[in-house]
């Protein structure tokens, strides 16, 4: 097994350990207003070319595509912007393409000013299935001079892609929208210790989902929350692996349901994610710059939740957890001299999957910077003693190994945690 993921790693490495360089993290976090701004609602629908019987669509869940332009027949131009700005460089792009008669063409991806390429094309003939456009279909422009992170990014990129009557689907990631969160969330709550409720709605209206994992009456809880940034697909599916290992029938997790509630938002920002937006919701801010303020209707309804489960049950939240991507596998962590519910769990708990995945030393950034609570790391933590973390999967990070990698968390945090309540 060990062997197994090791390779795996490796191979998401190769790039990277060959400069001998590791991701140092992203600067301290910036406190910024988060009051509502103005949002660009995208234009949806299709773009047809009749001369060429070619249509492009943003017309579905989770499509950014601002415009189109044709070049000539067979070359075309997509115009991909943002929400809003300023913004971080996560700049999500999602569309079909179909044709009447089976051709090959190329497409351009051009972005706003200050933005560069990032996410590496997947494509899917249903949706459903994804996998990588063929490297020799790829070509990059104007490539940064770095060899890794922002600076190594290209201005913009050409795809030369087969289409036909068959819908071809295009994205920066895998696409995983409400309808497909809401699928997923109840195949799980199939299972009779499973439940899903709403916990409230987002600023447009679409409910914000919680799954509750165990008893509802437990006294000992624990708080998951992802997709506070919408093309961050690679941190939520860790977050599917981990919880989907705390779900299971394994002993193990039997056990711990006995001790210990999860509660999970896997959708923090429905609305986001629903309009292909880069990182903001629907009222124009990073949600995770609001666990101070509380201006917005997500956050508030985790706060809400929270405060209201630990009067119930007269508990408390021993971990919590925020799942996210970013360059490379990163943990942002709370200084461990700052003590909560549960003493060292994280940093034991970190060094216990590093030894189980041989060879695997992400970085690990802690920070004793609490005050303003901003994030949702420091709101569990400050206002709840949860031991709490920022879970970062590489945008890139193969997909078995993060799977692998959230099993085996999972596993290793459950074990630790029932030995730590004794
Ligand atoms: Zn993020």
């Amino acid at each position: 097994m060990k062997k197994t993921i090791l390779l795996l790693y490796l191979m998401t490495l190769a790039p990277i350990t060959a400069q001998n360089e590791k991701f140092q993290g992203q600067p301290p976090i910036e406190i910024v207003p988060t009051t509502s701004k103005p949002v660009q609602k995208q234009w949806k629908g299709s773009f047809t070319y009749d001369s060429a019987n070619i249509t492009f669509s943003n017309n579905f869940e989770g499509a950014r595509l601002n415009g189109i332009i044709k070049n000539n027949d067979s070359t075309y131009t997509a115009l991909i912007t943002s929400e809003n700005t300023p913004i971080n460089t996560s700049p999500w792009y999602a569309f079909k393409i179909w044709a009447k008669e089976k051709r090959t063409i190329n497409v351009i991806l051009t972005y706003q000013a200050s933005a560069k390429h990032r996410y590496y094309p997947k494509l899917s003939f249903d949706g459903l299935r994804w996998s990588p456009l063929d490297s020799i279909q790829y070509t990059e422009f104007e490539k940064g001079d770095k060899n890794f992170g922002p600076g190594s990014l290209p201005v913009k990129i050409s795809m030369k892609l087969e289409v036909g009557r068959d819908t071809l689907w295009i994205a920066g990631q895998e696409l995983h929208t409400s309808s497909h969160v809401g699928r997923w969330m109840d195949s799980l709550s199939q299972k009779p210790f499973v439940s899903r409720k709403s916990m409230g709605k987002s600023r447009e209206g679409r409910l914000l989902d919680l799954l509750t994992i165990g008893n509802p009456k437990s006294k000992n809880m624990l708080m998951v929350i992802s997709r506070q940034h919408p093309p961050e697909v690679t941190g939520y599916l860790a977050m599917k692996s981990f919880i989907e290992t705390m779900a299971s029938d394994a002993k193990l997790a039997r056990r711990f349901r006995k001790k210990f509630t999860t509660y999970v938002v896997p959708l923090m920002n429905p609305d986001g994610v629903d309009n292909g937006h880069w990182r903001h919701n629907a009222g124009g801010v990073d949600l995770n710059r609001d666990w101070a303020n509380f201006n917005h209707p997500e956050t508030r309804a985790v706060k809400k939740f929270m405060e209201e489960k630990v009067v119930r049950t007269n508990g408390k939240f021993y971990f919590g957890i925020d799942f996210h991507s970013t360059w490379d596998d990163i943990y942002y962590t709370v200084d461990p001299k700052l003590k909560g519910n549960m003493p060292d769990l994280v940093p034991t708990w970190l060094d216990a999957i590093k030894e189980e995945v041989d060879g695997y030393d992400p970085n690990v950034r802690p920070s004793d910077r609490m005050h303003p609570t901003t994030v949702s790391r420091n709101y569990f933590f400050v206002e709840h003693g949860a031991e709490a973390l920022v879970f970062e999967i590489g945008d890139n990070t193969p997909r078995e190994f993060l799977r692998e990698k959230g099993r085996i968390s999972a596993n290793v945090l459950m074990e630790l945690m029932l030995e730590r309540l004794k």
